[in-house]
């Protein structure tokens, strides 16, 4: 079943997800060749405690960490760790907080100093993806209209989609109903209306679209060893149009 959520509700997301993108910004200014990951974890727990917000991810299912760090061929949940990023890498950052029992959820790709030209355009097209998404998660359309512009403009730039992962509602609970994969045909799916919320969350494979997961029982990484790219937003749906939460 889709919650829809109330106006006070949305409201309470939207502190949430102000939460979320002030942390990922934070984050995104520290993500500088030499910085480990791990130390990237330690400042989105810090920067959490001093806006009262409580990680999401930490213990979820128990995954141990604050952030999902995700460099290269990783494509999402990976664990931070005590290797120094390097000039030349992308690292995807996956992160939520849980505000007065509302969630919010987002995620970036950043450039390690200077990248390459594949890498470049891999991001660049990983977040116009997303935005191609949001545009149709408007009233009045379906579920899968989301999908499909996103899996259109992605392959007409010759990258590829993961499958394996889906966006999803969001709301009181950080995965809600209903699932929203970024392929299929547009025109199916639950009609979009007013109240609802979700994470949208394309990830962009540079090469081909299959991954597999790591013994950790978590990390995903390209089969091929591709650079993979993710971002996501959380969106509400309102009479208005769409309203992105997760931005400052
Ligand atoms: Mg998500």
């Amino acid at each position: 079943m889709i919650v829809i959520k109330t106006a006070r509700e949305i409201d309470c997301m939207r502190q949430a997800g102000r939460v979320v993108a002030e942390v990922l910004e934070v984050l995104r200014e520290n993500i500088v060749p030499g910085v480990t990951t791990l130390e990237l974890d330690r400042l989105a727990e810090r920067e959490c405690a001093k806006r009262k917000a409580r990680p999401a991810f930490k213990g979820y299912g128990g995954f141990p960490f604050t952030i999902c760090a995700s460099p290269n061929e990783k494509v999402v949940h990976g664990f931070p760790d005590s290797d120094p990023l390097r000039e030349g890498d992308i690292l995807s950052v996956d992160f939520g907080v849980v505000v007065d029992g509302y969630f919010g959820d987002a995620a970036i790709t950043v450039p390690v100093g200077k990248i390459d030209g594949v890498r470049q355009r891999l991001i660049d097209v990983a977040s116009r993806a997303l935005h191609c998404g949001i545009e149709r998660a408007v009233p009045g359309g379906r579920l899968s209209d989301v999908s499909h512009a996103v899996q259109a403009y992605v392959e007409a730039q010759g990258f590829s989609i993961v499958r394996e992962f889906v966006g999803h509602g969001i709301g009181r609970q950080l995965h809600e109903s209903p699932q929203l994969p970024n392929f299929g045909p547009p025109g199916q799916g639950p009609r979009l209306k007013a109240g609802m919320t979700l994470a949208i969350e394309p990830m962009i494979n540079a090469g081909g679209p299959a991954v597999t997961i790591l013994e950790d029982g978590w990390t995903a990484v390209t089969v091929d060893g591709l650079p993979s790219a993710h971002f996501e937003h959380t969106v509400a749906i309102t009479e208005r149009g769409v309203e992105i939460l997760t931005q400052v």
